[in-house]
């Protein structure tokens, strides 16, 4: 009876929505049967409001404010807060047909409350939390005005030199598509229109994360199957988790610009996905195609972006200029136009956005939400969940809080800014917690603590070497806090040498020569190579840029409050040489031997072919013991399943969460596989003593792979199934065997 209940809620749910969708589609009709051809093309011009705050009454915004009065534009971004959001609605709704604007922003780890920049948070391997940050985001920027923001970044990066990789999730298709989905379901909650979400962005679309040689913007040339096999599945999550929008990117992808590419937008998206939101160009991307060489004018851009299925033009400026014009000389065809207006109109039907357009604008909601103190608790435990203990020799780390001097040394162990990390929103800045703050907070009644700078990021000079030695003479322990500031890292931010900028490697050693060996602590956007450190600490937490919370945060886990338990989301090398460098790299005909022989194997005369850390490395104050692995059978159907289980516990003296990970190896098949894919992995928390049974289960979709026609799908064969603690530590494996049809 109970179940019946159900199933008739749950029908009526679905007839209601269903119910609600046509609707929605009948209202976009009956608008678009009104709208003239200015009208569509003006919901497809999408402008920055950039200037509204600094020149108010300059020539440009007056433009601006006039074009939407004009019903030449359908959303606006980077105009936030809710009386502005009021003030332009207001200005559109004063346009003929009343359609109101979208406004959109980069909400992209915080709005108001900052959270661990997004590598960072991905360290976690915490969907819940990871979904969390995403929701109070959305609750800080809706309540502010802004529909959408332009996230997620899910783009795989695997070239820690592309400073944008501190956007996005790693290296890692499974890990990455995880986290995709996580942060669109965080961002969006169940169901558009609700009040305290706002449109997420799958960005961008697509390839962007392999720009040659880490350098942004460049271009992009990969086969279709790593395309589809290593790029694509984070996006194709992504949608799969009901995502609003899709920004395109800046690359060429094999020669054709992707603003311009039909067969990503068109044929993949649109097409085979199915996606029914609308994608946003990037930047100026329109326009970018004339540098590019592959339009000759903006109109030629135009028309290439807007067939090939970008739907609407940001900043270009193209589409407003020429789209009109080339639909009535024939040269496109109006129905990609209707397609793409369709598309946006849907959304701000969804938004609620035609019912009450200043919904989301609500001045008393946005004090609120802003002020809400449960938002910088969860931003402090989202940190320290981030941060990854890389080394701890000796149990150097936890410290005591009884320590008589701790010397907090370094450019960054007063910072605040950068704490923050880039592409924030608001500066908390003048509220936070710097570490030595924190340290200072944390430490017991007796301990006295000093801090010194000793030198800057990225300056050259060493004048203040002295003084931090001074101080570390003095002290029982010292801290060292180094790394990259908040802007070396994001859009543009590509660097040819990821060392720890300026003298910052020499400080450390400068310690080391009076005999002093630091616990140090790194922040950074990217992973950096930092060798000296790497052989010479005894301990090396890596914070990321960890946000509002960050100070307080890292002194948690170094004072031993939280028990870290972060696990690297890419791959750490030792050196700039290694680079590309990824765990799921593909077998040679010439691996380098157990032995080490590596006389005409596929390796380095001066370099080891192993990272400084691996991927999926990350260690505790606690040891987890794996065992027991037990299979539910070691033959599988095509169609059957297999149950593997395995016993962890907690074989140490402190409570703590270990992040396990189940790879998989298919040894033999019609496209050679990488020696290792992450299939799985669980987050689980155990106290001292304590053991839990961690099941996966294994289908055909877990041995499956796109094969040399891209058809997805598994081979008859063997398995070996992996389960460990990170990459490199895999503690349990066996073999299975997929049977034939
Ligand atoms: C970036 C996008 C961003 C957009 C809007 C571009 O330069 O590539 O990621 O969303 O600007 O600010």
């Amino acid at each position: 009876k109970k179940r019946f209940t159900r199933t008739a809620i749950a029908c009526a749910l679905m007839a209601l929505a269903g119910a609600a969708q046509a609707d929605v589609s009948q209202r976009v009709e009956a608008l678009l049967r009104q709208m003239t051809l200015d009208e569509k093309v003006g919901q497809l011009n999408q402008l920055s409001g950039k200037d509204f705050s600094t020149g108010p009454g300059s020539g440009k915004v007056r433009d601006i404010e006039r074009d939407i009065r004009d019903g030449r534009i359908g959303s606006m971004l980077n105009i936030r807060g809710a009386a502005e959001t009021r003030r332009v609605q207001a200005l559109a709704l004063q346009s003929r047909l009343h359609i109101p604007l979208l406004f959109g922003l980069d909400v992209i780890h915080g709005y108001r409350t900052v959270f661990p920049v997004p590598l960072g948070e991905a360290a976690s391997w915490d969907l819940d939390a990871i979904e969390e940050s995403a929701r109070i985001a959305a609750r800080e920027a809706s309540a502010a005005g802004v529909h959408w923001t332009f996230a997620p970044m899910v783009d795989i990066g695997r070239d820690p030199r592309w400073g944008r990789v501190m956007e996005g999730a790693g290296e890692d298709t499974y890990l990455g598509s995880r986290i995709a989905a996580a942060r669109v379901r965080g961002f969006q909650g169940t169901k558009l229109g609700g009040l305290e979400s706002v449109m997420a962005t799958a960005k961008h679309f697509a390839g962007y994360g392999a720009a040659l040689a880490g350098r942004d913007y460049n271009a992009v040339d990969m086969s279709e199957h790593q395309l589809y096999e290593t790029y694509l599945p984070p996006f194709k999550a992504a949608a799969d988790a009901g995502v609003a929008t899709f920004m395109n990117s800046f690359n060429t992808l094999n020669g054709i610009p992707a603003t311009g590419n039909a067969m990503l937008q068109r044929d993949i998206l649109k097409g085979r996905w199915g996606f029914k939101g609308f994608v946003v160009s990037d930047w100026g991307s329109v326009r970018e195609m004339v540098v590019h060489g592959y339009a000759n004018d903006l109109p030629d851009a135009a028309a290439k972006a807007i067939t090939a299925g970008s739907d609407m033009d940001m900043e270009s400026s193209a589409y407003a200029s020429s789209l009109a014009n080339l639909v009535r000389s024939g040269r496109v065809d109006v129905k990609f136009v209707d397609d793409a207006v369709r598309r946006v109109l849907t959304k701000k039907f969804e938004l609620g956005l035609f019912d009450d357009p200043y919904r989301f604008s609500d001045p008393a909601r946005e004090k609120a939400a802003l002020a809400d103190p449960r938002h910088r608790a969860a931003a402090r435990r989202i940190a320290a969940e981030s941060m990854v203990l890389l080394k701890n020799d000796g149990g150097a780390l936890p410290l005591r809080k009884d320590a008589r001097s701790i010397a907090v040394i370094g450019p960054l162990a007063d910072a605040r800014r950068d704490l923050e990390g880039g592409w924030i929103v608001d500066s908390n800045a003048a509220t936070m917690a710097s570490l030595v703050d924190a340290v200072r907070t944390h430490a017991g009644p007796g301990t006295r603590v000093a801090y010194a700078a000793g030198c800057d990021v990225a300056c050259r000079g060493t004048d203040g070497f002295a003084a931090a030695l001074d101080l570390a003479r003095a002290a029982d322990v010292v801290v060292l806090a180094v790394g990259e500031s908040w802007d070396m890292s994001g859009e543009a931010k590509s660097r040819a040498d990821i060392g720890l900028p300026g003298r910052q490697a020499e400080l450390f050693d400068a310690l080391k020569a009076i005999g002093k060996t630091p616990v140090v602590v790194i922040m950074a956007g990217r992973p950096l190579i930092f060798e000296n450190v790497a052989q010479g600490a005894n301990a090396i937490l890596y914070a990321w840029h960890p946000g509002s919370e960050g100070g307080n945060a890292i002194a948690d886990v170094l004072f031993g409050d939280v028990n870290p338990s972060a696990k690297l989301p890419m791959t750490f090398p030792r050196n700039m040489g290694q680079i590309p460098i990824g765990y799921q790299q593909y077998q040679t005909g010439r691996p380098v031997l157990d032995n080490g022989n590596s006389v005409y194997r596929s390796a380095y005369i001066d370099s080891p072919n192993t990272p400084r850390y691996a991927f999926g490395h990350g260690l505790s104050y606690t040891t987890f013991a794996y065992g027991d692995l037990r299979l539910s059978s070691t033959r599988m159907t095509p169609d059957g399943k297999i149950t593997l289980q395995f016993t962890l516990t907690n074989s140490g003296r402190v409570a703590g969460a270990e992040v396990v990970q189940f790879y998989l190896r298919d040894p033999v098949a019609s496209v050679v596989r990488p020696v290792k894919e992450l299939k799985g992995f669980q987050r689980i928390a155990l106290k001292p003593g304590e053991h839990r049974t961690v099941s996966f289960t294994v289908d055909r979709d877990t041995l499956s792979f796109f094969d040399r026609k891209l058809a997805w799908g598994a081979e008859p064969g063997t398995f070996e199934l992996m389960v460990g603690s990170a990459s490199d530590d895999i503690r349990l494996r066996q073999t299975i065997e997929l049977t034939g049809p």
